[in-house]
């Protein structure tokens, strides 16, 4: 692989240092083993090796890693030259399971590097991640809430998550032109079965894609309106005020019609 532009790899590191030890004491003193997804130049690193006797570091970007490699010989560190978007994660974690995650994840993936963590409560039990603020916002989002969407529903399924504070542009270098927050995200064991959350997910996120529509319109053509009020559900609501259990109970309604009505099997 070729080296990958910086702007691509949203290569934005931490020059304030109260943020960064801000961020470490989000760690908690157990499990003693931390995974940090993209060290960067560093920065978050040395204070995790500080905390930590076992600090695994991904680093997608093959450029920095001699460096960092310098900065923390004589570590524990591990570093390995890793996409964290497709590493298998069982290989890599279950040997020594389970772990924490810290990370300042880079705009471009970081839903995408979060939502493989989420399911895995069994690798993972504390996920302290900065991302965009506006991220942050649809991550936490209560079913009333604006920006209530899939992102939500998932963290609803897998973790409580809690946001932890803001940071500015400022603590960057180069300055990124969004806002950044730090949230801890606690995995645990999910309520509902994965065959009633993949079925969820089904409809909420064909639903959520038309979310300014009510129900039955945001629903077809694989709900119907006898279905939303066998659900309980009200046929004005929209879809964004639906939480994760009543996508789960319509879910379930719908299975429950015979598999003509909807590609849930
Ligand atoms: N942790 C450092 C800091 O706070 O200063 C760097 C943070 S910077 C926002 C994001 C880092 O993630 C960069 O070092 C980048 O190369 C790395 N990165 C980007 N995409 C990645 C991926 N898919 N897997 C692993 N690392 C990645």
């Amino acid at each position: 692989m070729g080296r990958p532009k910086r702007r691509q790899l949203g290569q934005h590191f931490l020059v304030d240092q109260r943020v960064i030890e801000r961020i470490a004491t989000l760690t908690k003193p157990t499990p003693p083993r931390v995974l940090e997804i993209g060290p960067g130049r560093g920065a978050l690193t040395g204070p995790l090796l500080e905390r930590f006797d076992r600090v695994l570091a991904l680093e997608v970007d093959v450029g920095l890693i001699p460096s960092l490699q310098a900065k923390y010989i004589g570590t524990t560190l591990e570093i390995r030259s890793s996409d964290a978007l497709n590493e298998p994660l069982d290989p890599l974690l279950a040997a020594e399971k389970p772990w924490q995650i810290a990370a300042n994840l880079p705009y471009s993936v970081g839903t995408a590097i979060l939502r493989r963590f989420l399911p895995r409560h069994d690798l993972v039990t504390r996920i302290v991640v900065m991302l965009q603020s506006e991220v942050v916002d649809r991550l936490v989002a209560e079913p009333s809430g604006s920006g209530h969407g899939l992102l939500a529903l998932e963290r609803a399924a897998y973790a409580e998550a809690t946001v932890a504070f803001d940071v500015p542009p400022d603590a960057f270098r180069p300055r990124p032109k969004v806002h950044s927050t730090v949230a801890v995200v606690d995995l645990r064991p999910p309520k509902f079965s994965e065959k009633e959350l993949k079925a969820a997910f089904y409809l909420a996120s064909h639903g959520l894609n038309r979310a300014r529509k009510t129900l039955p319109n945001a629903l077809k053509p694989l709900v119907d309106l006898n279905q939303i009020e066998r659900s309980g559900l009200d046929p004005g609501a929209r879809p964004g005020t639906l939480d994760l259990a009543d996508w789960v109970r319509l879910a379930e309604v719908v299975g429950n019609s015979g598999p003509q009505q909807v590609g849930l099997s």
